[in-house]
């Protein structure tokens, strides 16, 4: 058995200051970073990224925050990068996502974000992953649908509820209960 970690998000942009800043996402980026400089017990850890180069109706300018938003994580801006406080993690994949589309799931990903890229769900199957734990940003939409497709796709699936920050905070406990439904461990 294999413990995954997939960090959702954890960029500029959906920090605080950023083009969709989630309150809580300093800490959250803070804390990640904490558990990551201790030994902890994952054998593999990576990351997921919002990656738009032009995603269609996911970006607008009167955006209803939740099917359209404000431009964010452009490919090339420094919104796009890992927050600052993950740039020095060993990250063993990064997956990115979204380019012409909206993409919540870390599993819509790709290594570079190409369409021909290894896929999140290969690189665990590969690494020898059954296990993995979901944190990161925003607990209500990519954490959210990184774990149900976790989940779906059969691994055993932890969300750390603690690790993550939401854009709509009085949304967390139905998504709680909805992942649990789905056989997601809110943890
Ligand atoms: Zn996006």
């Amino acid at each position: 058995m294999g413990r995954a970690l997939v960090v959702v998000d954890v960029q500029v942009d959906f920090c605080e200051g950023g083009a969709l800043g989630v309150e809580g996402g300093n800490r959250v980026a803070a804390d990640i970073a904490a558990l990551l400089a201790d030994p902890h017990g994952y054998d593999a850890v990576v990351a997921t990224r919002d990656h738009h180069i032009d995603p269609g109706s996911h970006f607008s300018e009167e955006p209803d925050f939740v099917d359209s938003w404000p431009p964010h994580c452009v490919v090339g801006t420094p919104g796009q990068e890992l927050h600052p406080a993950l740039r020095d993690v060993p990250f063993d994949a990064v997956f990115d996502k979204g380019s012409y589309e909206a993409a919540y799931s870390g599993f819509e990903g790709t290594i570079g974000g190409l369409a021909d890229g290894e896929r999140l769900v290969d690189w665990l199957a590969h690494h020898g992953v059954t296990d993995v734990d979901v944190c990161g940003i925003a607990t209500d939409f990519c954490v959210r649908a990184t774990a149900l497709d976790a989940a779906r796709e059969g691994f055993a699936t932890r969300v750390l509820s603690s690790l993550t920050a939401a854009v709509h905070r009085d949304s967390v406990s139905a998504v709680a209960k909805e992942l649990t439904a789905a056989r997601v461990d809110w943890f």
